[in-house]
């Protein structure tokens, strides 16, 4: 848990460094930022990379406990960390669903054992991710739960809604909404435009997102809770977010590699892994995403990591699960597609990601978990599905050429993944 991480471009936003320079870790803390010559550590040289504090992906299902063959804990741990990843954000929509300190407990202690990369659990909203009554919410705080969300599906009911808004408050914790309106989305398995009709596919209509995030930011207004926007996709919805954050409302809100990358287009020849939930958009969201990710609207990049097993993708489309794989890709993907400046990089990544869901310790502040992403971002790579460390294989990405990479990916102070040239 002692290291040196020597000579390497330092970025922390929130401690605005940009510096090549040493990281010293001791005890798997940072110890010290600036030129370090203790003979007695070992070195990591980091010349011609960047050393940043660790990535979090705040959107990731890891299937366990109830879908392992699809992902366990320690899979989908292991393709965390080959992503860059430090840490991450586990979904409740698990079998049974996480609404319970017992299912809570059990996914934190597992990580523990099996998984190289931090998890933190996100709890459902309400009871079995039924939509009717509010789940186990302050017991799962205590299990150290850090944010409520049904997704996989939206919480319909505004009252109850607003109820979990007021409710979070009491533990600073983040609302996740997966913004669907499940009547406006009834059937559908793709983003309504030219390509469902051509495809003869139902479509999803942008305005099932809309309203939903239409609604929610009246009611964060009215609560003033904390309300995070999961997998931004359209166009009019980045705008609502940006109108509401200019009104001083206390929200956040996450855009995936896919839909900042893909569109509807995708699905032309029923790719399976061209189905996601919300679907792929117009090109005209996709810019907007873009946009959204520059200008600060859109706070962070997660990748709604979405394991299933390959004979469920091998189903027609229609009757294919929704979600593909992406912890691997993300930062790949933000790199190649988004031209970012590279303090904004780390912020979506890092600094963003870890003031939404208020994980402490974070950054390279002095005693701080040395919890740190080393990128190589003039590396040219291209991404190869069945090298994969996830269990699962669905990924649209499979031999595209990206340039931009995490190299190494260290927690605590122990380098867990590394890919040396
Ligand atoms: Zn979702
Ligand atoms: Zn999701």
């Amino acid at each position: 848990m002692d290291l040196i991480i020597k000579n390497g471009r330092v970025v922390d936003p929130a401690r605005k460094i940009d510096s090549v320079t040493d990281v010293t870790v001791r005890g798997g803390k940072i110890a010290r930022v600036g030129s370090a010559n203790a003979a007695d550590l070992p070195v990591f040289d980091a010349a011609g990379l960047t050393v940043a504090p660790g990535f979090f992906d705040i959107h990731v299902h890891l299937r366990e406990p109830g879908t392992e063959e699809a992902e366990t804990i320690a899979s989908g741990g292991s393709a965390a960390v080959a992503g860059g990843f430090t840490a991450v954000a586990a979904m409740p929509n698990t079998k049974p669903p996480n609404d319970n300190p017992s299912i809570t407990q059990y996914i934190i202690s597992e990580a523990r054992r099996s998984s190289p990369a931090r998890v933190f659990p996100v709890g459902a909203i309400t009871k079995e991710q039924k939509g009717q009554t509010l789940a186990e919410i302050g017991e799962m705080f205590e299990a150290g739960i850090a944010g409520i969300s049904d997704d996989g599906k939206p919480v319909m009911d505004a009252q109850l809604f607003r109820r979990a808004l007021e409710y979070a408050q009491l533990f600073d914790m983040p609302v996740i909404q997966h913004c669907e309106d499940l009547h406006l989305s009834k059937g559908g398995v793709m983003h309504e435009g030219m390509y469902s009709t051509r495809l003869g596919l139902k479509g999803i209509p942008a305005a099932a997102e809309e309203t939903m995030v239409s609604r929610d930011l009246i009611l964060a207004q009215m609560t003033r809770g904390k309300y995070h926007v999961a997998h931004l996709s359209t166009r009019r919805a980045v705008e609502m977010v940006r109108e509401a954050k200019a009104r001083g409302l206390n929200i956040s809100a996450e855009a995936t590699p896919h839909h900042f990358t893909l569109t509807d287009a995708a699905v032309a020849d029923y790719d399976t892994n061209a189905k996601m939930n919300p679907p792929l958009r117009s090109a005209d969201d996709v810019a907007a995403l873009a946009e959204g990710l520059r200008d600060g609207t859109i706070d962070a990049i997660a990748s709604d990591h979405a394991p299933h097993h390959i004979n469920l993708k091998m189903l027609e489309f229609d009757r294919a699960p929704f979600g593909i794989i992406g912890l691997e890709t993300a930062v790949g993907l933000a790199c190649t597609k988004l031209q970012l400046p590279l303090a904004r990089l780390i912020e979506v990544f890092s600094l963003n990601p870890q003031r939404i869901m208020k994980v402490r310790n974070w950054g390279l502040f002095e005693g701080s978990d040395a919890d740190l992403t080393v990128l190589d971002l003039n590396r040219p790579w291209s991404f190869d599905v069945n090298q994969s460390r996830s269990k699962s294989r669905n990924s649209p990405f499979h031999g595209w050429q990206l340039k931009g990479k995490a190299v190494a990916t260290i927690v605590g102070g122990k380098l867990v993944y590394e890919d040396r040239r």
